[in-house]
């Protein structure tokens, strides 16, 4: 990149498409920083004395996002970060990225909590796939739910007051539309509960780094060299996901700002959804008393159908 950085004048190397900035390496951990800070504050996600439990998977987003977040958290002396890591027993995938998760940690002089599937929902992944009939939803259906509730269960034996996820951009667009195209908005809403309003029995979830794109997550780990695995799990290839990520990328790369539009559509739905009585009734799971908005929470319906 031949010209100066729009922040300092120093050589650039990095283009930020969405904002038209030319940046160099600090300027780039800079102002990444600044945005994070800024969605953080506007979405009022963290209190000073927060204990923040971080999710971390191995992978570059979360890694990105457990940086971010100890330099941020570094001005607020009470809060604490704890990195918890969900092994789903996924055989040879998640060894590997739990060592990333490992190491990473050690290098920022943090402890890393490991919490599994098999202690909290009874069962590994690999079982849960042998489990299932020709009926059964894919794979990462029954992953992304279990997972959701075994984090919440670790969060609450950590004592921890908010758990962060590091959802980036480009997974937050891919799905708003997957759920807008699936006749499912309220979804977006249902997961989308702001800290404010979150429900007795629930760690309030936050998405502190929801407004970067997965481009700047890369060049952001790549410049600091930050520890990650980055090997797709056996069960990826979700096809719908994997549809829209090529028809946003299109999307982004002829209009840059279409990713961070779909995000604040997304935002402005959920707060009609959330102020709306007559969508928003969240109700309690019959058999495991956790917040639902269902009868049978999702969790324990899949359970039942698994047999399990
Ligand atoms: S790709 Fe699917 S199965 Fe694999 S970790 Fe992600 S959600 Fe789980
Ligand atoms: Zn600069
Ligand atoms: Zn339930």
């Amino acid at each position: 990149m031949q010209s100066g950085c729009s922040k300092c004048g120093k050589p650039a190397v990095y283009l930020r498409r969405y904002t038209s900035e030319r940046l160099c390496d600090s300027c780039l951990v800079q102002t990444t920083l600044d945005r994070v800070r800024r969605t953080i504050n506007r979405h009022k996600m963290l209190e000073d004395e927060d204990r923040i439990a971080v999710a971390i998977s191995g992978g570059k987003d979360s890694a990105v996002l457990l940086d971010i977040l100890r330099k941020i958290e570094s001005n607020f002396p009470k809060s604490e970060i704890i990195p918890v890591i969900i092994d789903e027993g996924i055989h040879g995938y998640r060894n590997e990225a739990l060592e990333a998760a490992r190491e990473l940690t050690k290098s920022f002089d943090l402890d890393l909590e490991i919490f599994s599937f098999n202690d909290l929902i009874g069962h590994s992944l690999d079982e849960i796939v042998e489990m299932r009939n020709e009926r059964s939803l894919g794979v990462c259906s029954y992953c992304g739910v279990f997972r959701r509730r075994a984090l919440n269960a670790a969060a609450q034996q950590l004592e921890a007051d908010v758990i962060a996820t590091g959802h980036n951009l480009d997974d937050e667009a891919q799905t708003v539309l997957m759920n807008i195209m699936r006749g499912d908005s309220r979804r977006i809403a249902r997961t989308n509960v702001p800290r404010s309003r979150s429900l007795e029995g629930l760690v309030p979830r936050i998405k502190p780094i929801a407004k970067i794109s997965e481009r700047d997550i890369v060049a952001y780990a790549h410049h600091l060299e930050l520890v990650y695995h980055d090997a797709p799990c056996p069960y990826a290839g979700e096809a719908y996901r994997n549809d829209l990520r090529l028809f946003l990328n299109e999307m982004e790369h002829k209009r840059p700002g279409t990713l961070l539009a779909v995000l604040r559509s997304a935002e402005t739905m959920t707060a009609a959804f959330l102020d709306s009585p007559s969508t928003w009734k969240p109700m309690t799971c019959e058999s495991c008393t956790m917040p639902s908005s269902t009868k049978l929470c999702k969790a324990c319906e899949m359970l039942e159908e698994l047999g399990g």
